[in-house]
C-alpha cells in the first residue's frame, strides 16, 4: 500500500474518540419514527458539522409526503463539497430515523454509552454508526486529499423505516440521485464491514376481505361467516401456495439462506367485532362476522415479476371461490417495491470490494438483503444504478433492544469508505 493509503489509515484510527463523540450524539437525538420526531434537529446537528468543513448543505422538507405535518415535519439534509477539478460524485446516504424502542432493553435507548468498545442505542447499529462512520471517513479523506476531483455528497434523510417517501424518494423526485448528479451511491446500512450489498428482493402487500352476512349468533345458519371463509383460504395457503413460495429459489446472493426463496408473512387478521377496550368487562354480542381482512406481505425475488406475484395469490382466493358457494372476496394491493440489484461489476462495487480486501485482507462476501432499504428509490426514481449499501454492523441488531454497534468495525468501515473515495476521486486504488 502506497505512504498516502498508510497515513490515511492512521487518521482514521487517531480520529476514535471523535467517532464515539459523534455516534453518541447522534444516538442522543430520539429521531422516533413513527412519528418522526427531531428530523430538525438532527438537521441542524448535521448541518453545524458539515458546513463547518467546507460542505455547501441545503435542508429540504418533503411537504405533503405521508405523515408530513407542521408537527412532525420530514426533514432532510444534503451537503456537498466540491473538489478541486471536475469529476465524479461520490454520496454517502443514510436515514436518519430510528425504530421505537419496543421492550428487554437493559442500557439507555438513547444514553449512547460506550461499554467494552461497543456503543448502545437505538439506531446505533441502523444505523447512525454507519452515517457518523461515513462522516468521520470523509473528513480524514479530506485532510489526506484536499485536492481531489470531482465532488463529496453527505445525506441524513427521513423516514426510511417508513418505506423513505419523505427522504430518499423525495429527493429522488427533485432531482438529487440522478445520474447527471450523482455517480456513486454508497448506502451505510448495517450489512457487515466486509460485504457489499448489492440490492434487496421486492415486496408486494395486499389487503384481502372476504364477506360473509349478519345474523343471530344462535342461528349462524341464517347468516354467513366471513371468518370461516378467511380460514378456508388460510388452508388453501398453507395447501399449496406456501409450498410453491418455498420451492422457488433465487440466484440473488440473499441472505440469510432462508430468505433465498420467496416468502410471505401473514400479517394481520382481523374478524368480527372490534376488540373491547382495555377495562371493558362486558360480553360481547352475539352475531355472525359479515367481514374478515388479512393483511399479507409477500417478499419476492429479481426471478419473478410482481404481476405473477399477485395472481398466484388470487388463484388461491378463486380456488376457494370455486368450492365455496357464497364465497366472496376482494384484494386491493396496498405497497409494492420492484427487487433491485446492482451489477457485480459496477464501479461502485468493484471500488468497494478492492478496498474491504486492503483493509481486512480477505475477500469481500456479496449479498442481498431480505428487506428493502432506499436503494429501491434511487434505482426507481433516480435512475441510478450504480448503488450498493455498505456499512459497519451487524444486520440481526438492528431494530432488537440493547442494539449496539462495534467502535472496531465502524473504524474498519471508515477505511473502506476512505479508500474507495481514494480511488474514486483520487484516481489512486489502494491496491496495486
Ligand atoms: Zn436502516
Amino acid at each position: 500500500m502506497e505512504k498516502m493509503h498508510l497515513a490515511f489509515m492512521e487518521k482514521v484510527d487517531g480520529k476514535r474518540d471523535e467517532l464515539i463523540a459523534l455516534t453518541q450524539d447522534l444516538i442522543r437525538i430520539p429521531t422516533l419514527n413513527p412519528p418522526g420526531e427531531f428530523y430538525r434537529d438532527i438537521c441542524e446537528f448535521l448541518d453545524k458539522r458539515l458546513s463547518g468543513r467546507g460542505f455547501t448543505t441545503e435542508m429540504v422538507r418533503a411537504f405533503g409526503t405521508p405523515g408530513d405535518s407542521d408537527k412532525y415535519p420530514r426533514w432532510n439534509i444534503v451537503a456537498r463539497r466540491e473538489g478541486r477539478h471536475a469529476g465524479e460524485c461520490v454520496h454517502f446516504n443514510s436515514h436518519i430515523d430510528v425504530v421505537e424502542v419496543g421492550q428487554g432493553w437493559t442500557m439507555d435507548p438513547f444514553g449512547g454509552e460506550l461499554k467494552d468498545g461497543k456503543i448502545y442505542g437505538r439506531g446505533s447499529c441502523d444505523m447512525k454508526g454507519g452515517l457518523a462512520t461515513s462522516i468521520i471517513a470523509v473528513e480524514a479523506f479530506l485532510e489526506t486529499w484536499p485536492d481531489f476531483d470531482g465532488a463529496i455528497e453527505i445525506s441524513g434523510t427521513a423516514d426510511e423505516e417508513t418505506g423513505g417517501f419523505g427522504g430518499v424518494a423525495y429527493l429522488s423526485e427533485k432531482g438529487f440521485f440522478s445520474p447527471e448528479k450523482v455517480q456513486h451511491v454508497i448506502i451505510p446500512e448495517p450489512l457487515h464491514k466486509d460485504r457489499v450489498c448489492l440490492g434487496h428482493r421486492g415486496v408486494f402487500w395486499a389487503e384481502i376481505e372476504t364477506h360473509g352476512r349478519i345474523a343471530h349468533g344462535s342461528m349462524p345458519f341464517l347468516g354467513d361467516c366471513a371468518v370461516r371463509h378467511m380460514g378456508a383460504v388460510m388452508a388453501e395457503m398453507e395447501a399449496s401456495l406456501f409450498p410453491a413460495l418455498a420451492a422457488k429459489r433465487t440466484d440473488m446472493p440473499v441472505i440469510p439462506e432462508g430468505a433465498k426463496q420467496s416468502t410471505m408473512n401473514i400479517n394481520s387478521i382481523h374478524g368480527g367485532q372490534v376488540e373491547p377496550e382495555a377495562g371493558f368487562t362486558g360480553l360481547p354480542s352475539p352475531v355472525v362476522p359479515d367481514r374478515c381482512k388479512m393483511i399479507v406481505d409477500r417478499r419476492f425475488l429479481l426471478e419473478e415479476n410482481i404481476e405473477d406475484v399477485e395472481s398466484e395469490i388470487r388463484d388461491v382466493l378463486e380456488k376457494v371461490k370455486s368450492e365455496r358457494p357464497t364465497f366472496k372476496y376482494d384484494m386491493k394491493e396496498i405497497h409494492r417495491v420492484i427487487p433491485t440489484m446492482t451489477a457485480k461489476d459496477a464501479p461502485v462495487v468493484s471500488t468497494v470490494a478492492a478496498a474491504i480486501e486492503a483493509v481486512m485482507d480477505k475477500k469481500p462476501e456479496y449479498v442481498v438483503s431480505p428487506g428493502t432499504y432506499d436503494q429501491k428509490h434511487i434505482d426507481r426514481i433516480g435512475r441510478m444504478k450504480n448503488c450498493i449499501a455498505y456499512g459497519p454492523g451487524i444486520l440481526d441488531l438492528a431494530h432488537q433492544p440493547d442494539e449496539y454497534i462495534e467502535v472496531g468495525d465502524m473504524l474498519d468501515s471508515a477505511k473502506v469508505m476512505g479508500l474507495a473515495l481514494a480511488e474514486l476521486l483520487t484516481g489512486n486504488p489502494a491496491a496495486n
